[in-house]
């Protein structure tokens, strides 16, 4: 009997997957209490609003940022659910630890999503065997994608979900690409999407197949990448986590006199977040996990560590993040007299910037590239979080405004 090797490097002279959670949250809160299966979830009780929801929620009509009295109104069986973010964190921790079997490549790029490059003979068999593993061993489903570049693997993993398992060989991407609106596209945000509607550019496949000279001519260099990406060539890189955790920001402060007072000691620290979030901006780099420390007076540190939901330099979301652990940390009776911050997991933003078709993330990017702009102009920290207001007391002479505290965990 001969042996019937399969070379698929022709179809995938590159073989990219993106793998991503079906509405991750509420799957995790399912696989936790199984009790759940079956019945309309809603997790985001603390911020009042759904922050995500099983497909059954979806099914009787609750949406995303849906306030949960309209949801309790719309369908009274539900079951709503605070969110443990921390759990949701080390499922994704171990979906990461999953795909790291199959591949040293692998790009945490948010909570329930990675991407991974593979260097198999047959990357269609590696992605079912990868989706088959997490399946069984987190029982929190996913979407998977294989194709060449990484906006197609987006394309496919969110083609047929849940539990979609959608491969793009070369030259099969029209098919994939013709019901696609354009605006779906990873990377085009609503802006763009409205530039290319008016030039009668609807669908991802209408964008691929412009001239190229006319994209060039009327888009940004990010957009004449995505154009390329969605014609199959490979543009952005897939970046493994080694390289990344490399490189970190850190800011610390001791302050004097050592205080005992909460509110300024977390006002000490959401400065150092701010000051590390502008220079990471400054670079153009987006962060992935953050550590800080507290520091008593008798010199004992007590170290925390949270991942946020995605990479990112947004002030608020660090802080965001930083807030549940300090809440927890903070004790009453002991003198503080440090803080510090490291934001590491630092990666360019070009690529993988999360502004890609995430409304919260985009938002937050528009609130700090204005925050910069003031600072630029009218010196650092002009603009700067309600929470840090107390360590700016009596300090700042200059006129300054706090913006609203942006956002709980997400
Ligand atoms: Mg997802």
């Amino acid at each position: 009997m001969r042996a019937v090797t399969k070379d698929l490097s022709d179809t995938y002279p590159r073989a990219i997957v993106h793998v991503d959670g079906d509405a991750f949250f509420a799957s995790c809160e399912v696989a936790k209490n199984p009790t759940l299966r079956g019945k309309p979830v809603v997790v985001g009780g603390l911020r009042g609003i759904a922050v995500a929801l099983t497909y059954e929620a979806k099914a009787r009509g609750v949406v995303r940022g849906m306030p949960v009295f309209q949801i309790k109104k719309l369908c009274p069986e539900v079951v709503i659910l605070p969110g443990n973010y921390e759990f949701y964190d080390q499922i994704a921790q171990r979906m990461y630890a999953i795909v790291r079997r199959y591949t040293s490549e692998v790009e945490e790029y948010s909570i329930d999503e990675c991407f991974a490059e593979l260097y198999d003979a047959d990357p269609e068999m590696i992605v079912r065997s990868i989706q088959a593993d997490l399946m069984a061993e987190l029982g929190v489903s996913f979407s998977v994608g294989l194709a060449t570049t990484k906006v197609l693997a987006k394309v496919a993993s969110k083609f047929k979900k849940p539990k979609g398992l959608v491969c793009i060989p070369q030259g099969a991407e029209a098919q994939y690409l013709t019901d696609v609106s354009v605006g779906k596209v990873w990377g085009i945000g609503p802006a763009t999407a409205q530039k290319l509607n008016r030039a009668g550019v609807r669908t991802a496949l209408e964008f691929a197949a412009l001239p190229e000279w006319r994209v060039r001519e009327g888009f940004a260099k990010p957009h004449v990448d995505l154009w390329r990406e969605l014609n199959g060539e490979p543009v952005f890189a897939v970046h493994s986590g080694k390289q990344g955790m490399q490189k970190s920001i850190a800011a610390t402060r001791t302050f004097r006199p050592p205080t005992k007072d909460k509110a300024l000691v977390f006002a000490y620290l959401v400065k150092n977040i701010e000051e590390a979030c502008r220079r990471a901006r400054a670079h153009g780099l987006e962060a992935r996990h953050l550590f800080f420390f507290l520091k008593s007076q008798e010199f004992q540190y007590r170290r925390f560590e949270a991942t946020l939901v995605r990479h990112t330099s947004a002030t608020s979301a660090v802080v965001a993040a930083a807030r549940p652990l300090f809440e927890r940390a903070f004790s009453t009776d002991v003198l503080y007299r440090a803080t510090g911050v490291t934001l590491s997991g630092v990666q360019p933003k070009i690529g993988q910037s999360a502004l890609f078709g995430d409304i919260d993330a985009e938002r937050e990017n528009l609130v700090f590239e204005t925050v910069d702009q003031v600072g630029r102009q009218f010196g650092a920290h002009t603009l700067f979080l309600a929470p840090s207001l107390e360590v700016r007391k009596g300090v700042t002479e200059k006129p300054h405004f706090t913006l609203p505290y942006l956002g709980e965990v997400r």
